[in-house]
Formats: C-alpha cells, structure tokens, sequence
C-alpha cells in the first residue's frame, strides 16, 4: 500500500461533523485537481470551481519527475494513469550543432527508488485527476468564473462571487487559479501581473508517422528519451507521447511578442524554423515537419513568491500552484510544484481535529512554511538555466558543457 509522509492515503478518511471542512477550490488546472485528491483524502468535502465551459484537450506534453509521481502513486493513481504514462529510458543533453554533452540515466533511477520519470499529454494526466477526484467525491463546476472574494464577518469562512452573480460561502477558499490569478490581486489589493522572462515557447505536436521514414528522426521514436538542445540565446526540448504516437516539441526562443499586448499569439512557422537553421540537422528536419504556416508562441512569465504571506490570518484563504511561484519550464517543474502544493495542503489539514479559525490558521501556516523556500528555489533555479542553457559560445560554455558531464557521474554512483 503507498504511504505518503506515515500516512495511509488510499481511502478517505472517516471525519465527524465537527471537524470535516467544506472546501472551495478555484481552478481545475493541475495544481486545484491536485490539492482537490488531497483534501478529499484527508476527509473534507471539496467543490472546485473552473471557469471553462468544459474540461477539454489543451497542452500538449508535460514532464512529471519522480518528486511528482512519487505523490500521484500515494493518491492510488498509479493504475489510472500508467497506460497513458510513457517512459523515457534517458535524457540527452546535446550542443547546438549536434555536439552531444551528456545523458541522465532515468531508468537507473528507477530501479533504485522505484518511481519513474514519466512524459504525458497533458490532457491524460489531467483527465486522470479529474477521474480521481471525482471517484473520491469532488463536485466539479464549470462556467463558475471567480471574480471576487470576501471574508466572513466572523472570519471563519470566505465567500466567493461568480461571474454570473452566484455567491458560495466555504470553510476555506483555496486559489489555483494559474499564472494569471485575479485572486492573488484580490487578496493583494493591487495590481500584480505576471513578470515576462525575455523567451517565448512554441509547443508542437508532431505525428510520430512523419518520422518513422527518416534514419535519422526514427531513433527519437523507437527509443522514448528526453532530449534538450542547448545554444545562444535559444534551446530545444523534445520527447515522445502516448507510446510513440505523438512528438512533443518545445522551442524556447526570445520574446518577440509587442510588450503590453497579449501573452499568446499566432506566429509565423517559417520564421521559427529560421531560428534553427544552422543547428543540429535533426532538430531543422523535425522543424520541418510542421506543416501549417502558423504556430502559437506563449510568452514566458514567471512570479516570484507571493508576499508577505500566501494564505489570510482567518485562515480562510490560501493559494497555490502557479498562482504563487509560476517558474521557467526549465526544470520542467512547475506543475510539479502545484501537485507538491496540493499534497502538503491535504496532509496539513488532514491533521485537523476541529474547524476552528485557530486550528485552520495553524494549518496554512504549517502548509506555506513547508512550501514557500522549495518553491521559491525552484523560480529561481529555472530563471538561473535561462542563462546557464543560452550562454553564447565561449569560455562559459565551455565550462557549462564540462560541467555538464557531472550527470553521468552521478549515474554511475
Ligand atoms: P493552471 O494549470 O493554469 O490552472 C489554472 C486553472 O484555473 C485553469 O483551469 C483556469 O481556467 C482556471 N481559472 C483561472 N481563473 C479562474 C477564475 N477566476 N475562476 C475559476 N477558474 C479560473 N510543468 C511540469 O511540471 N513539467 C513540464 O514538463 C512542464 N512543461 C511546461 C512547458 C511549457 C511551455 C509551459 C508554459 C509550462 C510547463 N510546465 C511544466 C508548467 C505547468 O504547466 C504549470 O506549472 C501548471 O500547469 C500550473 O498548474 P496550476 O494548476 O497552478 O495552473
């Protein structure tokens, strides 16, 4: 049976009346599905609240590293999401001409501890929550966009207002509401939009039948590995979905989108091919096989920690997710964090005895003391590859790639 921090997480726990909590959580992305499994385990009832008309197919690949599957196995979601799951056996660091750095060993890291390195589309993995949480008892909204939210008089509850007039009042009123949270400048007061990295990503998925004819674009289909190209101002990401059916790509170039217009448009595939022309001849042959004329950027923002606290004193409020610490994706890392997020929010709560504002408040203390640091490095430590994987030829890429072979040290330890 998973057991996740000494607890025994794979049925619900029995509460009583006097401390079962009536939880509101706003957003279905990864991080609300996610703390929604949690908090359901731990016995409270939860109703998440999504603002999209439907739970549909967006994203395209998501990388979940042990840290995160080690948590999705405590939640018995092992089997649902294995036979979506694909399996990188390792992950190729590769120069910008081809050169090749370096590899991780995923599968020896597997073997030792037991949890793998796992590459989705992200529409299973979030399917999988959803069917998760709603196996647990989860009630799940849609078109219930949050536009505001109050704390009670009495300070022990928190009400949201919906778009369409609707109020709801909960015990505790949890934000997973992404990157662009209107209720983190609720709870500020202010304004507070999201900084902008200097890149931009634009994320293809390509039908692996357009590579299996070519020698050499077949190895990335028969052998599922992570790939990352590293150049000046520039890198690429690339891995196989669903068991070889589809082919994430992920190229990471400067932001060119007009300043203080829109974070995602449609940009034009000729010119993000150019950006590869003189690279690796596979990474210009796999850029060739897009083949519509545009392509969608997303501007790449970041938010450092939410100050000075993320949760309020009545303990009737607290965030998550990337809501409170979106990073680069370069430690592939941010939905990590928002299911870590979660998972500590339903143990913490899980050890509630009572819903009194005191015992809520000491709760989401706890919670926050045990994420805000981790977190906090993690925005950090993806804005520091932003530099480390962009360094122009020269001495410092010279170092970087010698240092680089330190992976493989670790493997063989
Ligand atoms: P979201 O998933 O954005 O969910 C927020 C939800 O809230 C949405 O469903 C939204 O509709 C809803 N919402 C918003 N406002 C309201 C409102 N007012 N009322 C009700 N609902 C509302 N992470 C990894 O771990 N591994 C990776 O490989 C990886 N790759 C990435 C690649 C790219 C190019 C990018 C951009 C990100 C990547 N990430 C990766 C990061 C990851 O996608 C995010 O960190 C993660 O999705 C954040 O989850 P969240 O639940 O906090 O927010």
């Amino acid at each position: 049976m998973d057991r996740f921090h000494g607890f025994t997480l794979q049925e619900k726990r029995q509460r009583d009346e006097q401390s079962k909590l009536n939880v509101i959580i706003v957003g279905a992305g990864l991080g609300g599905l996610g703390a929604a499994i949690a908090i359901l385990l731990a016995g409270h009832d939860v109703t998440v609240l999504e603002a999209a008309s439907e739970i549909g197919e967006i994203g395209a690949g998501i990388q979940v590293l042990p840290n995160a599957a080690r948590i999705l196995f405590s939640w018995g979601m092992k089997e649902i999401l294995e036979p979506h799951a694909t399996w990188p056996q390792k992950c190729n660091f590769w120069g910008w001409k081809g050169n090749y750095l370096s590899e991780m060993d995923f599968h020896g890291y597997t073997r030792v501890t037991g949890v793998p390195f796992w590459d989705f589309h992200r529409a299973n993995l979030h399917k999988g929550l959803i069917t998760r949480a709603v196996q647990l008892g989860a009630k799940m909204v849609t078109n219930a966009r949050v536009h505001d939210f109050t704390i009670g008089d009495n300070e022990s509850s928190a009400t949201v207002l919906l778009a369409d007039g609707r109020a709801m009042t909960a015990d505790l009123v949890v934000g997973a509401d992404g990157i662009n949270s209107g209720l983190r400048e609720i709870f500020l007061g202010r304004e507070d939009p999201p900084i902008a990295t200097g890149d931009l990503a634009y994320r293809l998925l390509l039908d692996t039948k357009d590579m299996i004819s070519d020698p050499d674009l077949r190895p990335f289909v028969d052998n599922p590995q992570v790939n990352y190209w590293l150049g000046p101002d520039v890198h690429a990401v690339n891995y196989i979905l669903r068991g070889g059916e589809l082919f994430n790509m992920v190229l990471l170039v400067p932001d060119d989108i007009p300043e203080g217009t829109v974070n995602t448009m449609e940009g034009d595939a000729a010119e993000m091919r150019a950006h590869f022309s003189q690279w690796d001849p596979r990474l210009g042959k796999l850029a060739a096989l897009c083949d519509s004329k545009s392509v969608l950027k997303w501007r790449l923002c970041i938010r450092p920690s939410l100050e000075p606290t993320w949760s309020d004193p009545s303990g009737a409020f607290t965030m998550l997710g990337d809501a409170v610490h979106a990073t680069l994706p370069y430690l592939a890392s941010g939905a990590g964090m928002a299911l870590e997020d979660g998972g500590v929010l339903g143990l913490c709560l899980g050890r509630l005895t009572d819903k009194s504002q005191s015992s809520k408040r000491k709760a989401l203390e706890v919670y926050e003391a045990c994420r805000r640091e981790r977190t906090e490095r993690v925005v950090q430590r993806g804005s520091y590859n932003q530099w480390i994987y962009h360094l122009p030829d020269g001495p410092e890429q010279e170092e970087r790639d010698k240092k680089f072979k330190i992976f493989e040290k670790l493997d063989e330890e």
